[in-house]
Order: structure tokens, then C-alpha cells, then sequence
């Protein structure tokens, strides 16, 4: 039975991205860990999505709604979008693998960031592509004729990751509309915008300007990052009817379950949450800066909620003694970075516990 296996899967490994807690409990026997792996919120999540979730509970033997109609209705005027733009995922995840599955024909090729997110690569093997990845510069900056001279007449999708995991750096507008007029507009740009609500840059690219100028574009944003909804996975791609229409069709009829998605409008209007959760990042990612300016470490400016710096020894042996002192971190090695690690911006405790931590360990 194993040779009908589909080739493009013996390629895969399974991965379980950023160390669960209850297993450092588990396999190091200590309390009081701290993750700083997937870039989650660490303010933790919106009251409000809390109180519409218990609120919610009593309609648990219905199907979610399907069409997911109130979602789709408050983001659309939350961007000023029409409805049959929206397409919502459990998780951006999905909605990266709905792409790949509704473009690819076996052979065909996505154009990738190098170092980034790697659901892009995996959706793409699911279904036999090819994956061209493209290295970002010395300073992971985005240079998009790369991107542009790396596409053929079997592109089907471009993903940028803007700001770009785990390199924190971004895409500026000027240079967006530069490639997308540069391109064929017989390929998908989809720009992956999970960590958009929390760039702080004047110039960076707002995917949804291009989108509405006409150009064939993507957007995805997801509630797992700011609005702090990661367990119950809700992502979204904002992009143009047609698209929509044909993207709705690799999707499974109840792809999001009922508490997710009210917990999204409601995290979606939570303002003191959003305003919070901003303030703790950015007053974070001061806070680390200048913890590895003291350490001599490099890192990169970041427009997310984690910083990747370089630490300047093996990563693979700071996670583990990390680890031991009950922080969980990135390691770069994934990354192909191995004296990179990737951290996410914690708490102001966090913070202090994480540099305590790095500054004995390396
Ligand atoms: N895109 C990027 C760039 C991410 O970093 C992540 C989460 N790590 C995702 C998408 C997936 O987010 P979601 O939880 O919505 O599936």
C-alpha cells in the first residue's frame, strides 16, 4: 500500500512548530515556563472575545455557521471591503494551503522569501509544486526585483510575508507597486500579513491599498497574533471576488468553528485590548533592544512581535540551556541561521527572565 503513497509526501517531515510548554514540564520536570516561541500575545487574549465564547456555549450542538456571515460582515466594514471578498480559514494556515491547492497543478511553482514562514513550502508539496525560494539581503531587507526575476511561465503564486517571519523586516510601498507592475498579472501575489497590527513603519506596504488599485493581490491577516486568538484559529485572506469564488471551493463547508468565530468580532472591537497589546510590544522590543545592545548581540529592527538576533554561538545549544532555565525560544537552525534565535517579544517579566537567561547562557 506504501508505493501509492504520493511522491511529494515522502519529502515531508512532520513538524510541530515552537515547543509546547506542558512538554518541557513533562520531559525537564520544572514550573514556571516561559514560551517565547510562537509569537503569540502575551498580554493573553481580549476580555470581550472571552465573555462572547461563555456567552456562546449553549448553542454548542449546532453547526458553526458555515457562510460565516457575521464574521465576514464585521470585517468587511472593518476594511472597507464588500463581503465576497473575504474568505476566512481556520487559521491563515489553511488559508495559505487553500491557495495552493486551488493554483497548483503538479510541476507548477510558488516564489518564496528565504529565510520565512514555512507553511508556504509545505502547502506547495502538498500538491506536487515546485518552491523557488528567493534569499532576502545581508540584513533580511526585501530587494523585489529578486522576486521579480525569479518568476517563470510556471509561477503560479508569489508569497510575501510581509513583515516577513522570522526576520521581522517588511516590504515598503513604493517597491510593492513597482513589482506588481513588473509582473504578469496572470500570478497571485499573496501577501501574508500576519503581524500587519503591529507595524509601526510610515513607508511599509499596505497589501489591501494595492488590492483596491486593481492589482491581483491577497491579503491575509489572522487573529492568532494581536487580538490573541491563536488556539482557536481564525485567519483570513481579503482578495477579489473572482478569486474568492474559486478559493471557496477547496473549502471544507464548516472550516470554523462557532466560537472562533464569534470571538473574532468581538476581539475584532475590543480597543482596550488592541491598544494594550500594542503598548506591550513596542515598550518590549525597547526593552530587548537594549538587552542585546549590552550583550553585543546583533539583532534585526523588527516591525512584529519578535526579534531575530544573533547571538554569535551555537542556537541549537542555547534552545536546550534555555530550555533548562524554563524559556522556550526559536532556534535559528530551522531557519538555516544557526546563531540566530527568534524571540518573541513577553511581558516585561518575561523580557527580564529571557535576557537573565541568554546573558548566562552564552
Ligand atoms: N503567517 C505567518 C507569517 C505566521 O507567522 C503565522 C503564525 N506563526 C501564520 C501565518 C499562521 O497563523 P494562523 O495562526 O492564522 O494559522
Amino acid at each position: 500500500i506504501l508505493k501509492h503513497v504520493r511522491p511529494s509526501l515522502h519529502d515531508l517531515k512532520p513538524y510541530i512548530p515552537g515547543k509546547p510548554i506542558a512538554d518541557v514540564q513533562r520531559e525537564l520536570g520544572i514550573d514556571n515556563i516561559i514560551k517565547l516561541a510562537s509569537n503569540e500575545n502575551p498580554a493573553g487574549p481580549s476580555k470581550r472575545a472571552q465573555e462572547a465564547i461563555q456567552q456562546s456555549l449553549f448553542d454548542l450542538h449546532r453547526y458553526p455557521d458555515g457562510g460565516q456571515v457575521v464574521l465576514k460582515s464585521e470585517l468587511a466594514a472593518y476594511h472597507n471591503v464588500s463581503e465576497d471578498m473575504l474568505l476566512i480559514g481556520n487559521g491563515s494556515d489553511e488559508v495559505i494551503s487553500f491557495f495552493c491547492t486551488t493554483f497548483l497543478e503538479p510541476g507548477d511553482e510558488i516564489v518564496v522569501p528565504s529565510p520565512s514562514f514555512s507553511e508556504y513550502k509545505f502547502a506547495s508539496t502538498l500538491m506536487a509544486g515546485r518552491t523557488v525560494e528567493v534569499p532576502l539581503g545581508e540584513g533580511f531587507e526585501y530587494d523585489l526585483n529578486d522576486f521579480a526575476n525569479a518568476v517563470t511561465d510556471r509561477t503560479r503564486i508569489v508569497f510575501l510575508c510581509s513583515p516577513n517571519n522570522p526576520t521581522g523586516t517588511y516590504i515598503r510601498q513604493s517597491d510593492l507597486e513597482a513589482f506588481l507592475q513588473r509582473i504578469s498579472p496572470e500570478i497571485l501575489v499573496v501577501i501574508d500579513e500576519a503581524y500587519n497590527e503591529y507595524v509601526e513603519a510610515p513607508d511599509y506596504a499596505q497589501g489591501l491599498d494595492l488590492l483596491k488599485k486593481g492589482y491581483n493581490v491577497a491579503v491575509m491577516r489572522t487573529f492568532s497574533k494581536l487580538f490573541g486568538l491563536a488556539a482557536l484559529r481564525v485567519g483570513y485572506t481579503i482578495t477579489k471576488p473572482e478569486i474568492v469564488n474559486y478559493v471557496n471551493r477547496v473549502r471544507e463547508p464548516f472550516n470554523v468553528n462557532h466560537l472562533a468565530q464569534v470571538a473574532a468580532v468581538a476581539a475584532l472591537h475590543d480597543e482596550e485590548h488592541i491598544e494594550v497589546s500594542r503598548k506591550v510590544n513596542s515598550e518590549g522590543k525597547q526593552a530587548l533592544y537594549e538587552g542585546f545592545r549590552r550583550l553585543g548581540m546583533k539583532y534585526i529592527p523588527t516591525e512584529t512581535n519578535f526579534i531575530l538576533v544573533d547571538t554569535g554561538v551555537d542556537s541549537k545549544e542555547l534552545f536546550q540551556a534555555l530550555l533548562r532555565k524554563g524559556v522556550i525560544i526559536r532556534d535559528g537552525g530551522f531557519f538555516g541561521l544557526p546563531t540566530w534565535i527568534r524571540v518573541t517579544i513577553g511581558l516585561p517579566e518575561e523580557n527580564t527572565r529571557f535576557l537573565a537567561a541568554l546573558e548566562e547562557s552564552v
